[in-house]
C-alpha cells in the first residue's frame, strides 16, 4: 500500500473513531449496561486504537441497543401520555386566559400526531414547558390585580386555592361545636358518628366541605321541624285569643242590651210613678185615692219583680261568659308557660355543650359582650384565661374517642368545681376552654390557677388499666385600657402557644 493511501486511512479511521466517541457521549445514560460498554468502546477508540476489540464492544452495543431501543419507545409513550394530561389539566384550570387555552388545545392535537421517538419529543416538551410558564405568569397578574376582591371571587378562590391552616382549624372547631347536640340527640345515626368522628381525627380541605354540606342539610331539617312544633303552639295560643276576643265582644253586646233594658224600666216605673201623682193631685176623697194607689202599687211591684228577674238572668249570663273567660284563660296561661318552657330549654340547648354541659361559645360570645361593657363602665379588672389540654390527641389515638370524651367531661367537671361562682366557664371547642375572671387581676389568679393546674395533673385517671396522667397549658391576659374582646383573647391565645412551647402544663401570663 502506498503511503498516501495509508495516510488518507489513517485519517478516515481517526475521523470514524472521534465520530462513534461523540455519539457514544451522547448515548450515555441510556442504560447502565449500555453506559458500561460505551466506556469500554471509548477506551478502545481513543489514543493507540484497537479496532479489533472494539469491533467486539460494538457487536455487545448493537445487541444491548436492540434490548433498549423497547423500552425506550415504551418510556417515551408513557412520558408523552403524562405531557397530554398535564397540558389538559393547564386547559381546565379557571383562570387560564382564552388564546394559552387554544394554544394548548392546538398542542394537544399536535401531540396525537407524534411519531414516539425521543428526540422528536423533545421541543414538545419545550411548548408545554412555554405554555405552564405563561399559565403561571397570567396567574400571578391576575393575583396582583384582584386585590381586593369580591365576595364571590372569593368563593371562587376559597375553593379553587387550599384553605389556610387556621381557618381549616377553625372550621372544623365550629363543625365539632355544631354537630354535638345532634350526635348527642341522634347516637345511632351511623352517618352522624361517622363525620363527627371524621372531624375528631381531622379531615382534607374536600372531606371538610362534605362535612360541611351533611350538617347544613341536617340543621334545615331540624329547624323545619322545629318551626312545624313552634307554629303549632301558636296557633292554639292565636285560637285561644280568638275566643276570648269574641267572648269580650259578647260581654259588650249583652252589657249594651242590658244597660238600655234598665233604661226602659227606669221610664217605666217613673211613669207609674207620676201616674200616682196625678192621682193624688186629683183625687177628691181618701177611698178612691187608696184603691187607685193601690193599683199603682201593684203595677209597680210587678215591673220591679220582672226587672228582678231579667236582672238574675243577665247576672247567670254572665257568670258564665266570665266562668268561660276565666277557663280560656287558664288554658292559654298552661300554653304559654308550656311555650316559655321549651324557650327555655332550647336556650340551654343552643347555649350548653352537650358533652361537657357547661356553657359552649355561643353563651361565651353573649357573656363576654356583657362583662366586656360592665368593665368598661366600672372601675373593676377583668381577666381571660385559655385553657388547652396537652397531647389530647394521644389519648384519642391510644385508648378511642369514648375515652377521650370521658376525660373532657371529667376535667370540665374540675375545671368548674375549681373556679368561682362568679367566674364564667365555657367550652372554645374541641379541648380547649375559656375562662372569664371578673374583679380579679392576674396576681388575684396566681394562685388560684397554679392551684387549679395542680388539680388538673393530679386526677386519678386510668384506661386500660394504665394510670394515666393528664395536664393542660394556660394562657392569661388581663383587659387593659385600650383593650378589644379581640386584643385580650389574642394574647391570651399567644400566651397559650408559649405555655406549649415550653413544655406544656404550666401558665403564661401578660
Ligand atoms: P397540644 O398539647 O399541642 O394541644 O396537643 P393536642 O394533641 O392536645 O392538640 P391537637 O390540636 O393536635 O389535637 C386535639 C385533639 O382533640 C384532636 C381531636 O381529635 C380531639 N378532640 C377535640 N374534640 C374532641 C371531642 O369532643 N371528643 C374527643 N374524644 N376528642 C376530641
Ligand atoms: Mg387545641
Ligand atoms: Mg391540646
Amino acid at each position: 500500500m502506498e503511503k498516501k493511501q495509508l495516510e488518507s486511512l489513517k485519517k478516515h479511521s481517526d475521523q470514524l473513531a472521534q465520530f462513534i466517541i461523540r455519539l457514544s457521549n451522547f448515548y450515555e445514560g441510556a442504560s447502565a449496561d449500555v453506559d458500561k460498554e460505551l466506556g469500554v468502546l471509548r477506551g478502545h477508540l481513543a489514543g493507540n486504537q484497537n479496532i479489533t476489540l472494539a469491533t467486539v464492544s460494538i457487536g455487545k452495543l448493537n445487541n444491548l441497543l436492540m434490548e433498549n431501543a423497547k423500552s425506550i419507545k415504551k418510556q417515551t409513550s408513557d412520558t408523552l401520555d403524562r405531557l397530554e394530561s398535564a397540558v389538559k389539566k393547564l386547559q381546565r384550570t379557571a383562570d387560564v386566559p382564552d388564546d394559552l387555552r387554544g394554544e394548548a388545545a392546538r398542542f394537544l392535537s399536535s401531540l396525537s400526531m407524534h411519531s414516539g421517538s425521543v428526540f422528536s419529543s423533545l421541543p414538545q416538551f419545550e411548548r408545554a414547558l412555554i405554555l405552564y410558564q405563561e399559565a403561571l405568569d397570567n396567574s400571578r397578574t391576575v393575583a396582583k390585580s384582584s386585590i381586593p376582591s369580591t365576595p364571590a371571587t372569593k368563593s371562587v378562590q376559597a375553593l379553587e386555592k387550599p384553605l389556610d391552616e387556621r381557618l381549616h382549624a377553625n372550621i372544623s372547631a365550629e363543625l365539632q361545636q355544631l354537630i354535638e347536640p345532634y350526635f348527642q340527640k341522634n347516637q345511632q345515626d351511623k352517618q352522624l358518628g361517622e363525620v363527627r368522628k371524621k372531624l375528631l381525627d381531622g379531615l382534607t380541605q374536600h372531606e371538610l366541605l362534605e362535612c360541611c354540606l351533611i350538617l347544613i342539610r341536617l340543621i334545615v331539617k331540624d329547624a323545619v321541624r322545629e318551626a312545624g312544633v313552634n307554629s303549632k303552639v301558636i296557633d292554639s295560643l292565636h285560637k285561644s285569643i280568638i275566643d276570648i276576643n269574641q267572648d269580650i265582644g259578647s260581654t259588650i253586646e249583652t252589657t249594651q242590651a242590658q244597660y238600655e233594658q234598665k233604661e226602659s224600666h227606669n221610664k217605666l216605673l217613673q211613669s207609674q210613678l207620676d201616674d200616682i201623682g196625678d192621682v193624688v193631685k186629683q183625687s177628691e176623697d181618701l177611698d178612691h185615692l187608696k184603691s187607685q194607689a193601690q193599683a199603682h202599687l201593684e203595677k209597680m211591684q210587678s215591673t220591679i219583680t220582672n226587672r228582678q228577674e231579667t236582672e238574675k238572668e243577665e247576672e247567670q249570663a254572665l257568670i258564665n261568659l266570665l266562668q268561660n273567660m276565666q277557663r280560656q284563660l287558664t288554658s292559654m296561661e298552661k300554653k304559654t308557660q308550656q311555650y316559655r318552657k321549651k324557650l327555655l330549654e332550647q336556650r340551654l340547648q343552643t347555649h350548653s355543650d352537650p358533652l361537657t354541659k357547661i356553657p359552649n361559645r355561643i353563651a361565651y360570645n353573649e357573656r363576654i359582650e356583657q362583662e366586656f361593657e360592665r368593665w368598661k363602665r366600672s372601675n373593676t379588672s377583668l381577666c381571660m384565661g385559655v385553657v388547652d389540654i396537652d397531647h389530647f390527641k394521644s389519648i384519642n389515638d391510644k385508648y378511642g374517642h369514648a375515652a377521650g370524651d370521658k376525660t373532657l367531661q371529667v376535667i370540665a367537671k374540675q375545671l368548674r368545681s375549681n373556679l368561682r361562682k362568679t367566674d364564667f366557664l365555657a367550652r372554645w371547642g374541641g379541648e380547649e376552654f375559656v375562662v372569664l375572671f371578673p374583679d380579679s387581676t392576674l396576681s388575684d389568679l396566681k394562685a388560684p390557677l397554679e392551684n387549679l393546674r395542680a388539680k388538673l395533673e393530679s386526677l386519678p385517671f386510668k384506661f386500660k388499666q394504665q394510670p394515666v396522667t393528664i395536664t393542660a397549658s394556660f394562657g392569661v391576659s388581663q383587659f387593659s385600657d385600650k383593650d378589644t374582646i379581640e386584643t385580650v383573647f389574642e394574647r391570651a391565645d399567644k400566651h397559650l402557644y408559649t405555655a406549649k412551647n415550653n413544655g406544656r402544663n404550666q401558665i403564661v401570663s401578660d
